[in-house]
């Protein structure tokens, strides 16, 4: 054998490791001419690691090693005959790691769908499409009265038929069935077949105001990379503009990738984009099956399919001939990965734009501070609606000051009336409060003992209907409690309101309207949600009680009142980004109310009704208040006019993690320019039995703070080596936490 015959490949393997690991491949010829085939970067290898075997990913081939050749193990086979991540992904791959700070093999783990995470080939996995046989029976023969029967027939007679076609042409799994029983069609591998999209597939949009005239045309303007932000009111027609700009992409044979917060993916959304657009769109999200993502990656790979509308992990998904991003709700908090790789699907998706060379919208009423900075300071292009499509006016804003009225398990007065009055005209209301269960914590009137997790600096969430008391930080769950652990008392009481309590005080106040809850906890059961969603769609007047699900993205025209429990919560915290989230959300909430022919009125309950940010979300505009406060970041210096990164600590010693970050502190403090806070305990310091404690890192330079932190990686283990610690790094963080 010729030395040159062996290639030394790097390869991501799937450990927590920061590095890659080597492996000897024998390169292959197909014939006698033709050269020896080095492997490529994005194939997937199945190499021998330990005792087992693993799935990888191959980063790159070289002809050295900085270890004898001879020593490297073998790989063992390679999987595909073709790229799985193709060389786009993987650049967007090799820079995440690198920006996050994260192990490079879990990074191209998160990119790889589940079902590619074995060793079985793409080919072994990708989807199927219907064709005829021989044996299908001429048109006439088949029952005149299975009109299924014939339809499927009919649409079989000249062309294959995927998945997706089947279900768009609304052909019944059993008639499928009873074809492939027959004998008169079979399932067979597709060879990805890629029709023009033609005008005759999309319908009109509809006609357009000027504000959106002109984001629409500036969009549509763009062929290479360029970020918009399209800073659009609730209601005020941002979907539209989306939808005409992405019909430009298709006619222009592009694909289009549209992200939106985890909760935005409703029903509703997916029907907008259907009845538009006759073309394959695919999905992504975490109630789908492995398979079911599967198949949407695969059609998206191979050009198949024309949309992809995805939450946060889509923004992995490869594309034949991508050409516009545009992420929705922009500013939401479920595109940043908090747990283990923490991403950001805004960051990663305007990388992706600008290696591509395509445009990116970002959409959202309430853009965050950092994308809002970008639009004024010329960096972004800064696009505005002002106006609501539909002509409705915006809701009015109403405070129900809680030292001043009766109230009933949490409800004031003034707003119990209004609810009274809004009902009594047949329209709907909606209650919004984000805390699930019954109550938050229940208390011993004795001895004042609480329901607290021994496993978490938090409280247990009681649950009345399924009889539990659960830590919603952990999952720790046991029945309730009808005795004080601490004095036995049998006095024990719920403090504090949840929606299961609200919906339970709303049914007695107004027992003859239904009162429907919207949580977690009402919509686990599949289906349940969208039979919900199908209830208040009617329109008949009722309650409508809900937490974050019922914030975003739905269009109830009968909603003329939305009240808001409990803003206090968020008003003392110590997230710099508070008020801003809690401006967001309740522009969102708010966003509900008031959508059809009726204005409609906001009711905000609050203890400190002079509280700057209470009186900013009674009397001012989104737009207001986000000035206001970046002129306050700017001055403290905090982001988006610096950068921050998160180093963390945990260990099951209540203190080994804090004294572990302050050995830290002496090294860091060589750094000029660089601001260390802390190490201070999380604000949950105690989390499923982990003490955690946080080192917040902040500097002006992002480059600066990413040497810093390269450095720190580099020698932490000769630092401060101490196996009772995990540590992590968050980048960018976006909660202290
Ligand atoms: P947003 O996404 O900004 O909250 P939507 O796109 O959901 O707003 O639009 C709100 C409502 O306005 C929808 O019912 C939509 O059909 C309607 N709408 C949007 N654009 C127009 C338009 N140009 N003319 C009439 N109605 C419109
Ligand atoms: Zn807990
Ligand atoms: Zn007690």
């Amino acid at each position: 054998m010729f030395e040159q015959d062996i290639d030394v490949v790097s390869v991501a393997l799937p450990v927590p490791l920061r590095k890659t690991f080597e492996y000897a491949y024998l390169k292959s010829s197909n014939s006698a001419s033709n050269p020896l085939k080095s492997l490529t970067k994005g194939t997937r290898v199945l190499v021998p690691f330990g005792r087992q075997t693993l799935v990888g990913v191959v980063l790159e081939c070289k002809q050295e090693s900085d270890h004898p050749i001879e020593k490297l193990k073998a790989i063992k086979a390679v999987i595909d005959d073709q790229v799985t991540l193709p060389g786009d992904i993987c650049q967007l791959l090799d820079w995440a790691a690198t920006y996050y700070q994260h192990p490079i093999g879990e990074v191209y783990a998160t990119a790889i769908p589940t079902l590619l995470r074995s060793s079985k080939a793409i080919s072994e996995q990708a989807p199927q499409v219907l064709n005829k046989t021989t044996q299908l029976p001429a048109l006439s023969d088949i029952n005149k009265n299975a009109s299924q029967l014939k339809r499927l027939a009919e649409a079989l007679a000249d062309k294959v038929l995927s998945k997706p076609e089947l279900k768009q042409a609304e052909i019944k799994s059993t008639t499928i069935k009873r074809f492939i029983d027959e004998g008169w069609a079979q399932w067979q591998p597709l060879t990805p077949s890629q029709p023009l999209v033609q005008q005759s597939q999309l319908d009109d949009g509809l006609a357009l105001n000027p504000e959106q005239a002109i984001a629409v045309a500036a969009i549509n303007n763009v062929s290479q990379f360029q970020c918009f932000l399209l800073d659009g009111i609730t209601g005020s027609g941002k979907t539209e503009v989306y939808l005409q700009t992405i019909a430009k992409r298709l006619l222009q044979q592009q694909q289009v990738m549209v992200l939106v917060p985890e909760i935005g993916l409703t029903p509703q959304t997916i029907k907008r984009f259907e009845q538009r657009f006759n073309v394959p769109i695919a999905l992504w999200h975490s109630g789908m099956t492995d398979k079911q993502r599967f198949e949407s990656w695969y059609q998206c790979l191979t050009g198949e399919a024309k949309i992809l509308i995805a939450t946060r992990s889509g923004v992995f998904v490869p594309f034949a001939n991508l050409g516009l991003i545009v992420i929705d709700e922009e500013h939401d908090a479920s595109f940043k990965q908090q747990e283990g790789f923490k991403y950001h699907c805004r960051s990663l998706a305007l990388y992706r734009a600008a290696k591509g060379n395509i445009p990116v919208i970002l959409g959202s009423a309430t853009p965050s501070l950092e994308t809002l900075n970008n639009a004024l300071s010329g960096k972004y292009h800064h696009l505005l609606l002002r106006q609501r499509a539909t002509g409705a006016v915006l809701p009015e804003m109403k405070l129900v000051d809680l030292n001043r009225c009766q109230q009933q398990t949490g409800l004031g007065q003034p707003l119990i009336d209004a609810l009274k009055q809004q009902l009594a005209l047949g329209k709907q209301v909606m209650l919004f409060i984000n805390r699930r269960g019954f109550a938050p914590v229940l208390m011993c009137e004795e001895c004042h003992w609480m329901t607290d997790c021994h496993r978490c600096s938090g409280f247990m969430t009681y649950h009345k209907g399924s009889d539990l008391l659960i830590c919603h930080h952990c999952g720790n769950q046991h029945r309730t409690i009808k005795q004080c652990m601490s004095c036995g008392s049998t006095r024990i009481v719920p403090v504090g309101q949840g929606t299961e309590q609200i919906q339970q005080s709303l049914t007695e106040l107004f027992p003859e309207y239904p009162v429907v809850r919207l949580d977690r906890d009402s919509t686990a059961k599949k289906g349940e949600f969208e039979a919900l969603l199908n209830q208040i769609q009617k329109g008949e007047p009722q309650v409508i009680v809900g937490t974050q699900m019922i914030a975003k993205g739905h269009h109830f025209p009968n909603v003329t009142l939305v009240g808001i429990v409990d803003v206090d919560g968020s008003l003392f915290s110590s997230d710099f980004r508070a008020a801003e989230k809690l401006s967001q959300l309740v522009v969102q909430v708010a966003g509900r109310a008031g959508r059809g022919s009726d204005k409609g009125s906001v009711w905000l309950q609050s203890k400190f009704p002079e509280h700057p940010v209470i009186q900013d979300l009674l009397n001012n505009q989104y737009e207001d208040f986000a000035k206001f406060a970046l002129s306050e970041r700017k001055m403290l210096q905090l982001p988006p006019y610096s950068h921050q990164v998160l180093l963390k600590a945990e260990s099951t010693d209540e203190s080994a993690g804090g004294m572990w970050l302050q050995g830290l502190l002496p090294h860091l403090q060589g750094f000029e320019n660089l601001m260390c806070l802390g190490p201070m305990p999380a604000p949950m310091n105690k989390k499923a039995g982990k003490y955690r404690y946080l080192l917040q890192l902040q500097c002006q330079s992002r480059g600066y703070l990413h040497k810093v932190v390269d450095w720190l990686i580099e020698n932490l283990d000769n630092l401060q080596n101490n196996n009772k610690i995990r540590w992590s790094i968050d980048v960018d963080p976006y909660e202290l936490n």
